[in-house]
């Protein structure tokens, strides 16, 4: 019935997720009413919201000490969030892309901010080694999974000041050692749920330390205090998402996703480097991302992108037309995505390389 879905965001999500939100756009359970029109104060909501931000805990193990909450505006809201509620002198960046330089573009509003190192110079394709955290930072913006460059930083690294990351790519695919973190956001369309709603967690006691008077939407501690209800919250996607994390536990957690999401991965990547046709954008296979994997068409076979898009198509695949900055393809490998999408993507690779034998 359904396409093979590669897009990149919003993207695929589970069945169990897209059943449940169905039935409950209809009638949330035994309310007699829909999730879309019962209020957000009633206790039918507040069971569905309490539910998803212990969920959400519990699958990543947030210490005692973080707060979980659950916004709209998006990730590119945090861009500017983050260094209302942090940026007292000076902020460190790691630029690895599209989405980190513009988290930098808003930072530069409100000081001197330093760009430790940057990808750019190779177009974003490797993620930069050996850089120096400045300690007198006030915090250290990462975005540990690069969706349109298909780059990641796949460990939690140390930080010797409050690190920031904006994951919104690649939370829940992997554990995470959140301890090691002040911050981490992103928008839920990506891993979690539809578009609508940003996940944010935050270590209560990096809050508090700037002077300037916040405006009270953009403040995370009003939202911390109201237990992410200080005002109505994306009540559709929460509901979603939380049937997504349902389905993460059914399915043994996020380090039984993470075996899968490696499986995944390596079967993608070993078909690109088997291929004659086609070659990874991301030489060094640290740097490969496990959730959006970019490759392009190998030397000699250029200009046959759209031969390949055809016959991709034809056999029921969407979404894996490469982002405009880096061209050919951009197979996303979200938790969602079934192996059996997967090997139809490589045997449609397989049947190009005959064509072309
Ligand atoms: C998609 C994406 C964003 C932007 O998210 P919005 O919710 O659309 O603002 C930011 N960062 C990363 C890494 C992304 O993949």
């Amino acid at each position: 019935m359904k396409k093979h879905n590669f897009y990149a965001g919003p993207s695929i999500l589970p069945p169990y997720t897209i059943e449940n939100t169905a039935k409950a756009v209809i009638e949330l359970d035994g309310t007699e009413l829909s999730i879309m029109e019962i209020s957000h104060r009633s206790k039918e909501f507040i069971a569905v919201i309490e539910e998803a931000h212990d969920l959400f805990r519990e699958l990543l193990n947030i210490p005692d000490g973080y707060s979980v909450l659950f916004l709209g505006g998006g990730a590119s809201t945090q861009f500017a969030m983050v260094p209302i509620n942090l940026f007292n002198k000076k902020a460190a960046y790691l630029n690895t892309g599209s989405w980190a330089s513009k988290a930098i573009k808003e930072a530069k509003l409100f000081g001197e901010v330093d760009v430790v190192a940057s990808s750019e110079d190779k177009n974003f394709t490797y993620i930069p080694k050996g850089y120096k955290i400045p300690e007198d930072a006030d915090y250290f913006h990462i975005t540990t999974n690069n969706t349109i460059f298909g780059t990641e930083i796949r460990e939690d690294i140390d930080s010797p000041v409050p690190l920031v990351a904006d994951m919104s790519s690649d939370i829940f695919s992997r554990p995470i050692d959140i301890s090691k973190y002040a911050i981490i956001y992103g928008g839920a369309q990506k891993n979690l749920a539809p578009a609508g709603l940003t996940f944010v967690i935050v270590k209560n006691d990096v809050l508090g330390k700037v002077d300037r008077p916040i405006p009270t939407m953009f403040n995370y501690k009003t939202h911390i205090d109201k237990g992410s209800m200080f005002n109505t919250p994306p009540c559709l996607p929460i509901f979603a998402a939380l049937q997504t994390l349902k389905w993460f536990k059914n399915l043994g957690g996020i380090a039984e996703m993470q075996k899968i999401n490696e499986k995944k991965a390596q079967m993608l990547y070993n078909e690109i480097d088997r291929n004659k046709m086609f070659k990874s954008t991301v030489p060094d296979k640290n740097d490969q991302s496990y959730m959006n994997v970019c490759f392009v068409m190998n030397d000699g076979y250029e200009n046959l992108d759209k031969e390949f898009l055809e016959l991709a198509t034809a056999e029921g695949i969407v979404g894996i037309k490469g982002h405009r900055s880096v061209g050919g393809f951009r197979a996303s490998l979200y938790n969602a995505l079934p192996i059996e999408s997967l090997e139809v993507l490589i045997e449609v690779m397989q049947q190009f390389e005959k064509k072309h034998s």
